[in-house]
């Protein structure tokens, strides 16, 4: 009886324990009840890096879109190019209680002290587009092969100008972006693996002298500053020759460039302008490469990034695996992040209807 009566009451204080819990949104194993695949209606946090650029309003809207097709509700924050600003939109992300975060870092050493909040909060963190350094606290990154990038301008203007074919000797002048940005260095060195043997044979002439990576970055990919970089390289180096191509890494930065030189009488006259590459396909860019002044951009399709992104939160929030394809390349000085990277493309005059207009990227009337 005395057994029975203690069973009985085991029992009772088991069930009331569970039902305590399950008042309290906890399974009885433990975990919250949202860890179980029932973080749908969740909120994801969204931390773009500036309004300034079209491609990251892009980026936002479609990363939103995705999450939100996938029955999460989101925030979505810009951080306009401030790193304070960046983590205290982080911060209170983490407050307002979301289920994960996407992030695309302004200065990629900024993050560790939030990342680590996010941490302690169980929140898994994806970094979008530009790895984290320094923190083990980022679960995973989906990017595009940003050496490839690189390779890709470089390539173009190598092309272009014929030097495989034995051409030059020709000036060129190089250009980087946001020293504070991981993805700037691949850029440049991807390009540089493909023009240095010519700089090294003297077919390719930098005249600036200006050739090491630091001397050639653009601080927040900054369209004003390049233009005044350029304006001081075309008058202290330029007054007796012509400059033939420009490795420029990001539009924004191409149309800076572009301003200096036609303010130098480039486009017009004797004075051709020379190669001049980009990347992301904006707007203005691909209309410039219409009219004939920007010769080339990258093209990266943000809206399969966005869904990249979008996959990797809706797995992780189930408790699944998800699905990368490079575990080698981005160390970000903690770890080796699991990424997954996608395939950027060149787009010139020649191709930039079947690639843009015909991928969906924009209509043929935006491009007017
Ligand atoms: C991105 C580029 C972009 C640049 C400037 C980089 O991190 O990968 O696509 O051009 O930032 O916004």
């Amino acid at each position: 009886m005395r057994n029975r009566r203690a069973a009985l009451a085991a029992i009772a204080g088991a069930v009331s324990l569970a039902l305590f819990l399950t008042a309290c949104g906890q399974d009885s194993e433990g975990g919250s009840k949202e860890d179980k695949g029932s973080a749908k209606g969740g909120t994801i946090g969204i931390a773009m890096p500036t309004k300034s650029s079209e491609r990251w309003i892009a980026d936002g809207n479609n990363v939103k879109k995705d999450l939100e097709s996938k029955g999460y509700k989101t925030k979505l924050v810009y951080g306009e190019d401030d790193p304070d600003q960046q983590v205290s939109q982080i911060e209170n992300l983490i407050t307002q209680g979301v289920k994960a975060l996407i992030v695309a870092a302004i200065d990629n050493k900024s993050l560790n002290n939030v990342l680590q909040q996010a941490k302690d909060a169980g929140i898994p963190v994806i970094a979008y587009d530009r790895l984290i350094l320094g923190t083990p606290d980022v679960d995973y990154y989906a990017s595009f092969d940003n050496e490839k990038v690189g390779r890709l301008q470089a390539t173009y203007i190598v092309d272009k100008l014929g030097l495989e074919s034995g051409k030059g000797p020709f000036n060129i002048e190089l250009f980087a972006g946001s020293n504070d940005d991981n993805n700037t260095k691949y850029f440049f060195n991807g390009a540089m693996s493909v023009l240095k043997p010519y700089i090294d044979s003297k077919k390719l002439v930098v005249r600036s002298g200006q050739t090491e990576l630091t001397q050639v970055t653009t601080l927040r990919w900054d369209g004003a500053t390049a233009q005044r970089r350029m304006d001081d390289i075309l008058t202290k180096s330029y007054k007796s020759a012509r400059v033939d191509a420009v490795l420029s890494p990001y539009d924004g930065i191409s149309i800076g460039v572009l301003s200096a030189l036609k303010s130098d009488g480039y486009g017009s006259g004797d004075k051709p302008l020379p190669v001049l590459t980009g990347q992301d396909a904006e707007l203005a860019s691909v209309k410039s490469i219409i009219a004939g002044e920007q010769t080339q951009t990258v093209y990266k399709d943000t809206r399969e990034l966005a869904k990249v992104a979008s996959n990797m939160v809706d797995a992780v929030l189930n408790g699944k695996k998800p699905e990368v394809n490079d575990t080698k390349t981005y160390d970000n000085g903690s770890k080796v992040v699991p990424s997954y990277l996608l395939q950027p493309v060149s787009v010139d005059k020649t191709n930039y209807e079947k690639v843009l207009v015909e991928g969906g990227y924009y209509t043929a009337d935006q491009l007017k």
